[in-house]
């Protein structure tokens, strides 16, 4: 059921426990909006619980509260709400299989499958982040630092630092206000940004990949198992392709495993979400992404195919 700011907020406020998840392979956009939203409850006296049912990324060791952010180890936890930001059921692992409370969905993703219990979305946001920024206020709370950096570094990272097209007035007045906590951009940027040198030594070797489709529209890194499994973070490369002139989409696809194959998506004008949908991802119209269950031959030639298809269009 669709449900408005206001009530979701209502929920958040007339409840008192929580189990907070996001989806596997978590960006800062989804740990961000759990550890934002964590504290705002917590600063009402109510008991929350993050769970993720994957790895923490490195990069994101400056959020404050990780050490909060559990795997789902147990087979039970009970809640009076499972909230479920930054994805949709269907990606976030074995939590609702472990709590079986009703699911508040608070998503930004256009692709939102709408099979919540109870679904606020806005694909006008440009993180969910920015959307647990109007929850808090809608609640009439304040920002300290730790909330208001887990919110910054939601909305810093989906926006790609306040650049892409997502980026809007109210994006810029969500950040302005959480900076005057007194939070560093700088200091966040860099902690996020900072790669081992090993992982700039396999940048040097996924680039030796790009290849170029479509007229040079299309650009793509790709990275078989063997290589992938050499990269410990392929994080921000796509970004060093999508700046190729006369690019339109740009791809990374990497095989995690022999048999699946991660992919990611930018775009300037083609609407990559509903590319991405066909492959059983999702996303936005700029950036989506999916797993192909194939080996990476195949899964590449899969989504090559679905590429030029859609350039076509
Ligand atoms: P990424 O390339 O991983 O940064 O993802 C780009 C956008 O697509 C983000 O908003 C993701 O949440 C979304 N996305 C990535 N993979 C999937 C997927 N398998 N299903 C749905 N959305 C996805
Ligand atoms: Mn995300
Ligand atoms: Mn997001």
């Amino acid at each position: 059921m669709i449900i408005s700011l206001r009530d979701t907020a209502d929920r958040l406020m007339a409840a008192n426990s929580f189990v907070l998840t996001s989806h596997v392979n978590p960006d800062g956009d989804a740990i961000g909006s759990c550890l934002g939203l964590k504290f705002i409850l917590e600063s009402l006296g109510k008991k929350v619980q993050v769970l993720i049912d994957d790895d923490v990324p490195k990069f994101l060791s400056i959020m404050p509260g990780l050490d909060e952010v559990k795997k789902p180890v147990e087979d039970h936890y009970d809640a009076d709400y499972l909230v479920i930001l930054d994805a949709c059921l269907d990606r976030v692992g074995t939590v609702p299989e472990k709590c079986k409370a009703p699911v508040l969905n608070i998503d930004h993703h256009g692709t939102n499958d709408n099979l919540a219990d109870y679904l606020y979305l806005d694909a006008d946001s440009a993180a969910t982040a920015e959307i647990v920024y109007r929850l808090a206020k809608a609640m009439g709370i304040k920002f300290d630092k730790d909330s208001a950096t887990a919110v910054y570094i939601g909305l810093a990272t989906d926006s790609g630092y306040f650049k892409y097209s997502n980026t809007t007035p109210q994006t810029m007045r969500a950040a302005a206000e959480l900076l005057e906590t007194g939070i560093q951009p700088e200091k966040i940027s860099e902690a996020i940004e900072t790669k081992d040198f090993a992982v700039v030594q396999g940048l040097a070797k996924a680039l030796q990949t790009v290849e170029l489709y479509a007229d040079g529209k299309v650009a793509g890194i790709f990275l078989d198992y063997e290589l992938t499994s050499s990269i410990e973070t392929t994080e921000g490369f796509i970004d060093l392709i999508r700046v190729i002139d006369g690019v339109d989409i740009s791809v990374v696809l990497k095989a995690v495993e022999p048999e699946v194959c991660r992919v990611s998506m930018r775009s300037k004008e083609t609407d990559v979400s509903t590319l991405a949908l066909r492959l059983g991802g999702g996303g936005h119209k700029r950036a989506a992404g999916c797993t192909i269950k194939l080996p990476f031959a195949e899964a590449k030639n899969c989504l090559i195919d679905e590429i030029l298809k859609a350039i076509e269009d």
